[in-house]
């Protein structure tokens, strides 16, 4: 099968590669339309790892995807030939306590695609489980369908916050994640998010949304912004989304007494926080690692048009460009937030 494989650090090819294609009894043959390129996707390019996953043979890219459903195993009867989907790359192994718990992205026995030595999906079609595939609502488009991904971890982080209607939250990093956050933040209830970063044209485009206001701190702090706006109260809850160790410096002065901090972003570097801090204002921490049980609820609020991701996709290439789109990827421009990739299609 052609695809996009990563051969080693800095180096892409569009080439064949045998991949597997036995479709079990619970799974799907998928063929694959839309891919959106992923900040983890273009770190394995430029660094050939992310902490402990290094990539020691060739491997396929990819991981936000979105098809359509060609074959179905025999036990399956969620989804049916023709079925328009979008998939989540993570699988748990079911029987695991993790799973049993509900708390399956956790799992420690969870592959992944597009992570070591798993490969992802930017090739013409994919085997998945179907209990990990998801039907897109029929004004759905594919392209969105492969922003479920990203979105859900915004789910993620906005669930774990557990926000309360009327919520002030304040987001740290204007990068996809963090707008994604923040546009999930005013889903569940938030009557106002502010976001913060150095890069004028990201904060040009979150600050688009109504209910998103931008804060550049070259020109002030967030913990200030926050504080004029809510009379020095602080922000019910601040979501981490940069992955800068530096966030961490003045994190406790955003939030407000009793409220919650929510740690999205991995710096690379072990970051120092102000404990006695957090701990004056019995601050609530909590993490995110990916998502569980986001998909259909990001997909409902889609279909709702309640959230709009379509602005946020900045670049669309063919397949047969994927390697420019990781070029360009890799060059971070300020002015886009999402890049995607289309296959063509062979449904036959
Ligand atoms: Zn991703």
């Amino acid at each position: 099968m052609r695809a996009l494989v990563l051969e080693k650090k800095l180096e892409l090819s569009v080439r064949d590669i045998e991949l597997p294609t036995d479709v079990g009894r619970s799974d799907l043959k998928i063929v694959i339309h839309t891919v959106g390129v992923c900040g983890s996707d273009v770190h394995y390019y430029t660094h050939g790892g992310i902490g402990a996953y290094i990539v020691k043979a060739p491997m396929v890219l990819g991981h936000e995807g979105a098809g359509t459903v060609v074959q179905v195993g025999a036990d399956v009867a969620s989804l049916r030939i023709g079925d328009r989907v979008c998939m989540e790359p993570g699988v748990p192994n079911l029987a695991s306590r993790a799973s049993k718990l509900g708390i399956y992205n956790v799992d420690p026995a969870v592959t992944f695609w597009a992570t070591p030595p798993v490969h992802g999906i930017l090739t013409s079609h994919v085997v998945h489980p179907a209990a990990f595939t998801y039907t897109l609502p029929d004004n759905v488009s594919f392209a969105e369908g492969a922003m479920v991904e990203p979105f859900a971890i915004g789910m993620q982080a906005a669930s774990r916050a557990r926000i309360v209607p009327g919520d002030v939250a304040a987001v740290i990093g204007a990068g996809p994640i963090g707008i994604m956050v923040a546009l999930a933040a005013l889903s569940g209830g938030c009557s106002r998010v502010f976001i913060a970063d150095f890069a004028q044209e990201k904060l040009a485009i979150a600050g688009r949304y109504p209910g998103i206001t931008a804060i550049n701190i070259r020109g002030e702090t967030l913990a200030s912004a926050v504080a004029r706006h809510t009379n020095g109260w602080g922000a019910d809850v601040v979501f981490e989304a940069s992955g800068s160790a530096k966030a961490y410096k003045d994190i406790f002065s955003i939030v407000r007494p009793g409220g919650a901090v929510v740690l999205i972003g991995l710096p690379v570097e072990t970051a120092a926080f102000d404990v006695p801090g957090a701990i004056a204002r019995e601050v609530r921490i909590e993490t995110v690692f990916r998502y569980a049980n986001m998909f259909e609820r990001a997909l409902n609020l889609i279909a709702s048009g309640n959230v709009d991701l379509k602005p946020l996709i900045t670049g669309t290439f063919d397949f047969e460009d994927s390697i420019k789109a990781f070029e360009r990827a890799a060059q971070g421009l300020p002015t886009d937030v999402k890049l995607q990739i289309r296959l063509p299609q062979d449904l036959g």
